[in-house]
C-alpha cells in the first residue's frame, strides 16, 4: 500500500494530492461539528505523514505527564525535504553571520492552553491546505507544526465537553456545556500554564519542546490562543510595552503580517484588533521567547475558549460557532506562511542581524554562591543553549545585585561566568539584566524575573569582559561514606538538600536536624544540618546502601563522625536536635483555591521534591478526618470567604491546636486573619484621600498606582527561625501584589524592613509601595500544640523562583 502510494506520488503527483483526505474526510465528520480527541488528531497527522512521505515528516518529540504524544510535523517541498538537514544547518549558520540560507522557517504552535480548543482543529485544516491548495507557499519555506502543545489539557476539555454537551449543541450560555468548572483544560496535568513556562522550563512539555525549538530557531513563530467569547480576533502587531531588545525589524514585520491578515479579515467583514493588551515583555511566553531568540514571535487570539463549546450566543446576540473559530485561525495561519514566503531574503538577512554583536552594556555576568544553586542555574542555561564558564581567581567589579550599587567581589573556580558575547546574547541580557527597562508600566504580566535573584546567587554585571575557563568542576566522590559510623552529617541550604531528605524519608530512614549551630571534628555546622545516626536506623536493613545511593543520586556530600559529643553547640541527643517524622501531607484543591497556585504545590511534591501528597477537594473536605494528616496546605485563592464557614474554620483550628501544621498562603491568609486565634493581622494603611479629578481616560493609569506587577524586593531574614534555616540574612522576594500583613511577634522569619519597599527590580506603584512598607513575607505562629505558617508571597510561583523553594521545604520539615 505504502509502496504503491509512493509510486503514484512520483509519477502523478496531482492525482495523489487530489486523493489526500481532508480532515473532514478522514475524521468522518465535518471539521468544526465535533471536538476531535487527541488520539484522532495523532491519527490524522500520522495518516498525512504516510500519505506524503516526500513532503512531510512527523516526529514524536516527547510524552506528556498523562503519556500523550507530543508531535512535530515538518512540511516543505520535496526538494527542500530532501535537503532538510542542510537547510537547517545553513539557517543556523546565520547566528554566526555566516552561510547563505535561502529558505525561511515558520513554526506554528497550537493549543498551548488546552481549552482554547479551536487551535488544534484549525491546525489540521491548515496543514492540509499547505499540502494541497497552498503548496506553492512551501517552495522556499519549511513549516513546522506542533498541533497541540498541551494534549493533556486539551483532552481534559474535549472529553469533558463531549460528556456534558447537549444534542444538538445548545447555544444558550447558561447550559452546562458552557461551564467547565474549576478543573478546566487550560493548563497541563499539573495545572501549570505552559504559556508562562518557555523560559523556566519547569514542565515536561516545555522541556521536550525546547530541544526541538533550539534545533530550528524559526524566523516566525505563532502561538495560537483564544480569549473570551465576545472578543474580536487579535493579531499582531503587539501592544506596548515591548522589551527594549525587540528590534525595529521585529516590530515592523509584525505590522507587515498584521496588515496581510487584515486584508483577509476586511474582505470577509470579520472584526479584529491589534496593538492592545498583549505586550512583549515577560520572557516566558510563546511570543516573547521566540522573539528573544531572533524570530518574529506572535500571539493570535480568537474569541471563544472553554466557554464557547460548539456554538454560543454572544453578548450582541450573534452565534459564534467552532466553524467560525477554525476559519479565523486557519486564515491567519496561512496568511502568516504567505507573508514569510514573500520575504525570504529579508527574514534571513534580519536573522543574521539579530545575532550580530549588539554591544550590550553588560559584557559578563558573574555569579557566586551555594554550589547547588550554581548547578541548578547551569542546568537551566544548558537547556537554553546559553554558554558559560567557571570563573578564575580575581576581583570582579560592576553592578552588584545584592546592594543594587556598583561594587565588587572575588570570583573563583566555583563562580559562574556568563559572557554576553555569545549567540544567545539577547536571551542572556533578558534573563540576567538586573532591571528590565519598561516603555510602559501597564503590562500583562510580571515586570521582573532576573535569574540571580531567582536562584539566590550573588552576582555582578560587569561592563568589561570577565574571562572564564572550562566549567565548574566537581570531582567529589559522593559514594565515599565510611560505613558503621556513629552519625552522618549533611548540610541544609538548597532545594537539592530537600530532595535528598525526601528520599531518605521515603526509604524510612530516621533523620534528625540541629536547631543550633555546632562544631564537630573541627567543622562548623549551621542550623538545619541533617544528622542521620546509626542507632536511629538500627532496624533499617541496608541502611548504609540506602544512604550511599541517596548521596550519589543527589550529589550530596556526607560527613561521617564517630561521636555525638560536639565541641560547641548541642549534642545529638539534646532536645535542640529534632527528629523529622515521616509526614502525611494534604493540600486543598477546588474552588477556594486558584488552579495555578494549587498546581504549583502539587507539582512541587511530585516532580521536584518527590514526596507524596494527598489532594483534598473542597467538595468533600468537611467529611475528611484531618487527624490522619500532619500538614495541611491551603493554597492561594479567591474563594476562601465562602469556603471557610464556621464549621470548616473550627475543624481546621481544632486540628491545629491538637498538633497539626497549617501552611496558609496568600488568599488563604485573608480568609483566616479575621479570627482572633490567628496572630496575623492586616496592616492598616491610610488611603490617599485626595479626590481624583483625572479624566475618565487616565483612570487606568491611576489604577496602576496601587499595582505591583511582579517586582523583586530585598527582604530581611531571621535565619534563627526554622522557617528560614539554610538562608542568609537577606532574601529577594518576588511580590505579585500589595497584600500587606503586620510583623508577627517572635515569628517574623522574612519581612520587609524599613525602607525596603522600593523594588530592586520591576514596577511598583506609589500607593502599593506605601502599603507594603514594613510588612511580613513569611512567618510562623504556635497555636496550641500545633503551628501555623503564613506565606504572603509565593515561593513556588510558576515553579521558577528556585531560591524560594527551601522555605517551603522548611515549612514541611524544619518547623516543629
Ligand atoms: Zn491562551
Amino acid at each position: 500500500m505504502k509502496t504503491k502510494l509512493h509510486f503514484l506520488l512520483l509519477v502523478l503527483p496531482c492525482i495523489a494530492i487530489a486523493q489526500l483526505k481532508s480532515p473532514s474526510e478522514f475524521l468522518g465528520y465535518e471539521l468544526g461539528t465535533q471536538f476531535t480527541r487527541h488520539h484522532q488528531v495523532v491519527d490524522y497527522y500520522e495518516y498525512l505523514a504516510q500519505a506524503e512521505p516526500q513532503r512531510m515528516n512527523l516526529m514524536e518529540y516527547g510524552k506528556t505527564n498523562e503519556r500523550r504524544s507530543l508531535l512535530l510535523a515538518t512540511i516543505s517541498s520535496k526538494s527542500n525535504m530532501d535537503n532538510l538537514e542542510q537547510i537547517r544547518l545553513e539557517h543556523l549558520k546565520g547566528m554566526k553571520g555566516e552561510g547563505a540560507p535561502n529558505k525561511a522557517i515558520v513554526w506554528l504552535s497550537y493549543n498551548v492552553h488546552g481549552n482554547e480548543s479551536v487551535s488544534t482543529e484549525a491546525s489540521m485544516q491548515t496543514i492540509y491546505d499547505l499540502l494541497t491548495v497552498k503548496s506553492d507557499y512551501l517552495e522556499d519555506i519549511v513549516v513546522l507544526i506542533d498541533p497541540c502543545i498541551n494534549p493533556d489539557g486539551r483532552d481534559r476539555y474535549v472529553n469533558w465537553y463531549n460528556q456534558y454537551k447537549n444534542s444538538p449543541f445548545q447555544v444558550d450560555p447558561n447550559s452546562k456545556e458552557h461551564h467547565e468548572g474549576w478543573w478546566s483544560g487550560r493548563s497541563n496535568h499539573y495545572m501549570f500554564d505552559l504559556n508562562r513556562d518557555w523560559a523556566w522550563l519547569t514542565q515536561v512539555e516545555s522541556q521536550q519542546r525546547l530541544v526541538q525549538f533550539n534545533k530550528w530557531l524559526p524566523h516566525v513563530h505563532v502561538d495560537f490562543h483564544e480569549q473570551g467569547v465576545d472578543n474580536p480576533y487579535y493579531f499582531a502587531p503587539a501592544a506596548e510595552p515591548f522589551h527594549e531588545v525587540v528590534t525595529n525589524f521585529q516590530r515592523e514585520f509584525q505590522r507587515t503580517i498584521g496588515k496581510n491578515h487584515a486584508k483577509y479579515f476586511d474582505e470577509n467583514g470579520w472584526f479584529y484588533f491589534t496593538k492592545e493588551v498583549f505586550d512583549l515583555l515577560y520572557p516566558s511566553y510563546g511570543d516573547t521567547y521566540p522573539t528573544y531568540n531572533g524570530g518574529v514571535g506572535m500571539t493570535y487570539e480568537q474569541g471563544g475558549s472553554g466557554q464557547a463549546g460548539l456554538g454560543i450566543v454572544t453578548a450582541i446576540g450573534d452565534t459564534l460557532t467552532l466553524r467560525d473559530r477554525i476559519l479565523h485561525h486557519h486564515t491567519t495561519g496561512l496568511s502568516t506562511v504567505e507573508v514569510a514566503s514573500k520575504n525570504i531574503t529579508r527574514l534571513n538577512d534580519e536573522f543574521k542581524n539579530f545575532y550580530a554583536d549588539k554591544g550590550y552594556t553588560y559584557k559578563s555576568y558573574i555569579l557566586n554562591g551555594n554550589p547547588d544553586k550554581i548547578e541548578a542555574l547551569s542546568n537551566l542555561l544548558d537547556k537554553h543553549d546559553i554558554k558559560y564558564n567557571a570563573g578564575v581567581n580575581t576581583t570582579v567589579k560592576g553592578y552588584n545585585y545584592k546592594t543594587a550599587k556598583t561594587g565588587s567581589f572575588k570570583s573563583s573556580g566555583n563562580s559562574l561566568v556568563i559572557p554576553s558575547n555569545q549567540p544567545k546574547s539577547t536571551l542572556v541580557k533578558v534573563l540576567f539584566e538586573p532591571i528590565a527597562k519598561l516603555s510602559d508600566s501597564v503590562t500583562y504580566d510580571i515586570t521582573a524575573w532576573s535569574l540571580p535573584y531567582a536562584y539566590g546567587l550573588d552576582a555582578i554585571a560587569s561592563e568589561t569582559t570577565v574571562n572564564g575557563v572550562g566549567v565548574v568542576q566537581d570531582n567529589t566522590d559522593y559514594s565515599a561514606i565510611a560505613p558503621n559510623s556513629y552519625a552522618y552529617l549533611a548540610d541544609w541550604n538548597s532545594m537539592k538538600d530537600a530532595k535528598f531528605l525526601a528520599e531518605l524519608l521515603r526509604e524510612k530512614i530516621r533523620v534528625r536536624f540541629a536547631h543550633k549551630p555546632f562544631t564537630l571534628d573541627g567543622n562548623a555546622y549551621e542550623r538545619g544540618t541533617l544528622i542521620i545516626t546509626k542507632s536511629d536506623n538500627k532496624n533499617v536493613k541496608d541502611f548504609n546502601v540506602i544512604l550511599k545511593k541517596a548521596a550519589v543520586t543527589h550529589k550530596k556530600k556526607i560527613t561521617a563522625t564517630n561521636t555525638g559529643f560536639v565541641e560547641s553547640g548541642k549534642d545529638f541527643g539534646s532536645s535542640y536536635v529534632d527528629v523529622i517524622q515521616n509526614l502525611n501531607i494534604a493540600v486543598l484543591s477546588g474552588n477556594p483555591t486558584s488552579t495555578l497556585r494549587f498546581g504549583e504545590i502539587w507539582n512541587f511534591f511530585e516532580q521536584q521534591l518527590n514526596y507524596p501528597v494527598s489532594n483534598l477537594d473542597e467538595s468533600y473536605f468537611h467529611k475528611v478526618d484531618l487527624s490522619k494528616y500532619d500538614i495541611l496546605i491551603l493554597p492561594d485563592g479567591r474563594g476562601y470567604n465562602s469556603f471557610l464557614n464556621k464549621h470548616i474554620k473550627q475543624k481546621i483550628k481544632d486540628w491545629v491546636k491538637a498538633g497539626g501544621k497549617l501552611i496558609a498562603m496568600a488568599g488563604a491568609i485573608d480568609g483566616l486573619s479575621s479570627d482572633k486565634d490567628y496572630a496575623i493581622k492586616e496592616k492598616e494603611t491610610k488611603k490617599d484621600s485626595t479626590i481624583n479629578l483625572e479624566s475618565f481616560e487616565v483612570s487606568e493609569r491611576e489604577q496602576i498606582k496601587s499595582a505591583i506587577t511582579g517586582a523583586i524586593f530585598k527582604a530581611t531574614v531571621d535565619n534563627t527561625n526554622p522557617l528560614a534555616y539554610g538562608y542568609s540574612d537577606t532574601y529577594f522576594t518576588l511580590k505579585l501584589g500589595d497584600r500587606s500583613y503586620n510583623y508577627l511577634e517572635n515569628g517574623s522569619a522574612v519581612y520587609l524592613s524599613e525602607g525596603a519597599n522600593e523594588p530592586v527590580s520591576g514596577f511598583a506603584g506609589s500607593e502599593a509601595k506605601k502599603k507594603i512598607a514594613e510588612t511580613l513575607v513569611y512567618g510562623t505562629q504556635r497555636m496550641g500544640k500545633g503551628q501555623v505558617i503564613y506565606m504572603i508571597d509565593n515561593p513556588l510561583f510558576r515553579g521558577f523562583w528556585e531560591n524560594g523553594k527551601l522555605f517551603f521545604a522548611n515549612a514541611l520539615f524544619m518547623v516543629h
